[in-house]
């Protein structure tokens, strides 16, 4: 058959399947193989949404600004039409940057005292520098505090911390470094006074910002590093290594380290049967604190509340429970899933099933989304859904869904904790994106028509399966 032939039965089939969707309320036959009811999901609302939600600023875990994050979503899943509808809150260990100052000082031949006239290089918390996780703080009183800079390398080669003690330890993340919580404890021991890391490995097209990064949560540990941990943008740490000779960082940092009450919200669409099984969809609505984080995680818990008016606007009766909940809490550790799971255990059941958002979205030079899952029987009925959402919805035929298995045992988002618990889980992922965890992942990059790609696809399948 040529390849025109084959394009007119495609063609033809979409009318079909169009008119057939307008007889049967969207259930319908297609090709003699039955097809599922495909949600609506109207992604300029989400697109609303997201702006909402991002118009107070970084949604900091524990912030006043998280909660009202917490608060609209609430809102909005009521005016879709959840029931029980409510706020949980669980207090976890948090921190707060209250202050912080960090320059280069020149200093005079002897290197004994800064030179009175000398230049000061001031840099820009955010842009230039972000914290990573749980820093400590570093108190100056005066010139004495100053610091040497060192360079160790990437971090692999622990005999190169054998000049930290007392100085400043620069390390390139090259993307071989090891984990924050590694090359942390790795400097504090060699007796340094801070660590830096310079990004020399992911967003070359932004000039390698810095980026935000979690690290050991310290409540269980006795001897916790007390000392700065920040990351570098690769230019601020290329003028450190640059004037390290005649220059010393000084540095004022207050950070505070404590517990705060983060959200979980959470509604329903009640199941009228008998089943006790649950489908959960989930999203952080956390996001890191340099950052509004317009895909990182506005675009989860926008898509949540979009589904959700989907699935309850299908008119359908549900014969299993479909429960929405998004976290705070996520970026510094999956504080909020992890508190909920162990809250909800015995409820949530063993047929738990997880769908969780994060990211799922692609801006417009990438194009392309990914589902991965624990079940391939699931990937299996992903795919086909997804083929029926490209042929009923040709705009979206410039963009490519991925589905591949995973055992989703690394703790990269929310589905980890129930995972864990032994349920089947599908990670809605995206990409593009090389904003990710800066300053610039804001409102400018969103691609809202992506957002209904995931949505459809797994709102489409969960409605399948609870009704
Ligand atoms: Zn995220």
């Amino acid at each position: 058959m040529d390849r025109k032939h084959i394009l007119g039965l495609v063609s033809g089939g979409v009318v079909l399947t169009l008119v057939l969707a307008t007889w049967f309320g969207g259930s319908i036959i297609f090709g003699g193989e039955e097809e599922v009811y495909i949600i609506d999901f109207d992604h300029e609302r989400a697109a609303i949404h997201v702006r909402e939600l991002c118009s107070n600023g970084p949604r900091m875990s524990g912030s006043e600004e998280e909660r009202l994050g917490a608060e609209y979503i609430a809102a909005q899943f009521k005016d879709a039409g959840l029931e029980e509808v409510h706020i949980e809150t669980y207090s976890v260990p948090m921190f707060e940057v209250r202050n912080t100052r960090i320059s280069l000082v020149e200093y005079g031949p002897l290197g004994t005292i800064p030179r009175p006239l000398g230049d000061t290089i001031t840099f820009e918390h955010m842009t230039e520098y972000v914290f990573q996780g749980y820093s400590g703080s570093y108190n100056w009183r005066d010139f004495r505090d100053d610091l040497d800079v060192v360079s160790v390398g990437n971090g692999t080669d622990e005999s190169a911390y054998s000049s930290a003690r007392g100085r400043v330890c620069l390390i390139e993340q090259n993307g071989d470094t090891p984990p924050n919580s590694e090359v942390y404890f790795d400097a504090y021991d060699a007796g340094a006074e801070a660590i830096i890391l310079q990004n020399t490995w992911r967003g070359e097209s932004l000039g390698y910002l810095p980026m935000f990064k979690s690290n050991q949560n310290p409540v269980e540990y006795d001897d916790y590093p007390d000392i700065p941990f920040f990351m570098v943008s690769k230019e601020m740490g290329d003028t450190i290594l640059q004037m390290t000779p005649t220059h010393r960082l000084r540095m004022d940092i207050d950070i505070w380290i404590g517990n705060l009450d983060i959200s979980v919200v959470v509604g329903d669409i009640p199941s009228s049967g008998s089943s006790d099984d649950i489908i959960m969809f989930t999203a952080h609505h956390d996001t890191c604190y340099n950052t509004i984080g317009a895909v990182d995680n506005t675009v989860g818990p926008a898509s949540l509340i979009e589904i959700a008016r989907g699935m309850v606007d299908s008119g359908k009766k549900f014969s299993r429970t479909v429960r929405f909940a998004t976290f705070g809490g996520e970026e510094e550790g999956l504080f909020g899933s992890k508190e909920y799971e162990k809250a909800h255990r015995a409820e949530l059941g063993e047929n738990l099933q997880v769908l969780n958002f994060d990211m799922a979205h692609t801006d417009r030079e990438a194009m392309s989304v990914s589902m991965v899952s624990n079940c391939n029987t699931t990937l299996g009925k992903l795919k086909e859904i997804g083929d029926q959402l490209l042929r009923v919805e040709p705009a979206l035929k410039d963009y490519t869904i991925g589905y591949g298995y995973n055992d989703l045992q690394i703790p990269y988002s929310d589905y980890w904790p129930f995972v864990q618990g032994g349920s089947m889980g599908v990670a809605a992922w995206g990409s593009g994106c090389v904003e990710y965890h800066t300053y610039l992942d804001d409102m400018t990059h969103l691609n809202s028509e992506s957002m209904q790609i995931e949505g459809r696809i797994l709102g489409s399948y969960a409605l399948a399966e609870a009704t």
